[in-house]
């Protein structure tokens, strides 16, 4: 499968459609899923056009991943989590819907279930708030 240059988050990344970014670097992009599974649940993303970790290069991963690490942690901090899940998917059979390559990085709290994958449209304000939030934790 090869990359389609048309996806969501390389409209994201040129800036076509709007998201609610809360990092940026020179090789990486971090910005609140929209579909929220629990508050706070961010997307890291590099710039690089991969689809997924199956034909992303090892450097392009290696910088990716220490971008999650400090989405993570600044994640637990800003919503009090106990805990942070980090998912990824490849291909439509292992639940990927966005064919560029993320990260999830999800706040838990204890006793709280996850909230359906793609499930329902989190309000404007609440993933504005939530963005301030995990930039101010930044
Ligand atoms: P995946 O199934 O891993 O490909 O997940 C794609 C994720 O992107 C889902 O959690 C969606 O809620 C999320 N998503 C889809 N469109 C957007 C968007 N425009 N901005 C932010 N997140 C999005």
């Amino acid at each position: 499968m090869s990359y389609d240059s048309n996806n969501i988050f390389a409209k994201i990344l040129r800036g076509e459609i709007p998201a609610h970014r809360v990092y940026e670097d020179e090789h990486t992009i971090a910005f609140m899923d929209v579909m929220p599974q629990a508050d706070g649940h961010t997307l890291v993303i590099p710039k690089t056009p991969s689809r997924n970790i199956l034909d992303a290069d090892p450097e392009t991963l290696a910088r990716l991943i220490a971008v999650v690490q400090k989405i993570a942690v600044a994640a637990k901090k800003a919503f009090e989590a106990d805990g942070v899940t980090v998912i990824q998917f490849n291909e439509p059979a292992a639940g990927q819907t966005v064919y560029h390559l993320h990260f999830h990085v999800i706040p838990r709290v204890e006793g709280l279930p996850l909230k359906p994958h793609s499930g329902t449209m989190e309000d404007q304000g609440v993933l504005a708030a939530n963005a301030q939030k995990l930039r101010d934790a930044l």
